[in-house]
């Protein structure tokens, strides 16, 4: 891929996560906290491998699984506290009072 290409697809990427964030709102799920960093949450699993797609790849399956009813917004302390079945660090703290 050459540089401006994937200038380009990071950029897109960028606006489309914005759009996601914008429909489901900048808001945590869980906790309710209305402060980010936001960690885009699939609610049952994900069928897809994040690592063998691009960023702009994944983000448009973002999209359709958020379309499929599949997609929420946490924070990385509620990410990380979720269920346990996700290997997140523990101590993702820096969000929380
Ligand atoms: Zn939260």
């Amino acid at each position: 891929m050459t540089k401006n290409k994937y200038a380009r697809e990071k950029r897109i990427a960028r606006k489309i996560r914005s759009l996601l964030l914008d429909l489901m709102g900048r808001k945590c799920k869980i906790c309710k906290k209305k402060k980010g960093p936001w960690h885009l949450d699939h609610k049952y699993e994900r069928t897809w491998a994040l690592k063998k797609h691009s960023r702009l790849d994944r983000m448009k399956r973002y999209l359709k699984d958020w379309a499929n009813d599949n997609l929420r917004v946490l924070c990385p302390f509620c990410n990380c506290s979720d269920g346990g079945k996700r290997r997140w660090r523990k101590h993702v703290r820096s969000n929380v009072r």
